[in-house]
């Protein structure tokens, strides 16, 4: 089956394909077929951005395409910066200034406590859609470490490897991530569905 992975996000394209790299499974991204589309995330919550971007990316291209849309949930911020995450520091904001943005509301914060949650959607050609969903529980240190992954990698401490997301390499990151978790929960039911047609 070919999938186009619906992003313009090379951190996040990079690690699907890495997770989804299957023989069942042909990854195709944006720059292979030439196409580039902007697409609004107004959506409320992770699944309606994700369905959102699924959909226009799979009429756009004519193909089945998946879209991930993910972000970092911290416990002191009342969830924030939630579906905001890329876009923190504001519209034209960078990993840098949305991890410095990040630094400053939690000075001073002892709960630390975070999550990465990411949600995924395959928009098919036939008009269904499959969801996944997954996420990965950690904190917030107060100084970024690492230079690995993207966005809030170098915040987020991983009590299980002891180092931050971004000291991991990424088959490290890629065995234990939301993402992960997600495009694991969607490819059990895609199967699943796979067997129903
Ligand atoms: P989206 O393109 O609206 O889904 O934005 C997701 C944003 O959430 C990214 O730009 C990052 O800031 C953050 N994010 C999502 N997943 C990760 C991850 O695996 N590591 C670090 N930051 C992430």
């Amino acid at each position: 089956m070919k999938i186009l992975v619906a992003s313009t996000n090379p951190g996040k394209i990079r690690e699907i394909s890495e997770i989804l790299f299957t023989q069942a499974i042909q990854i195709v991204t944006p720059p292979e077929i030439d196409l580039k589309i902007d697409v609004i995330e107004d959506g409320v919550n992770f699944l309606e951005n994700a369905t959102k971007k699924a959909r226009e990316w799979s009429q756009a291209s004519g193909m089945n395409a998946l879209a991930d849309d993910s972000g970092l949930s911290v416990k002191a911020l009342g969830g924030l910066p939630g579906v905001m995450s890329a876009r923190f520091a504001g519209a034209d904001a960078t990993d840098e200034d949305n991890n410095q943005l990040l630094l400053q509301k939690m000075a001073g914060q002892t709960n630390r406590e975070a999550e990465f949650i990411c949600v995924v959607v395959l928009a098919l050609t036939s008009g269904d859609l499959i969801i996944g969903k997954g996420s990965y529980r950690g904190c917030i240190l107060d100084r970024m470490a690492g230079s690995g992954g993207f966005g809030y990698d170098p915040l987020f401490y991983d009590p299980s490897s002891g180092k931050t997301f971004a000291e991991l390499t990424p088959g490290q990151k890629n065995k234990r991530s939301h993402r992960r978790r997600a495009l694991f929960d969607l490819e059990r039911k895609l199967s699943g569905f796979i067997k129903n047609m």
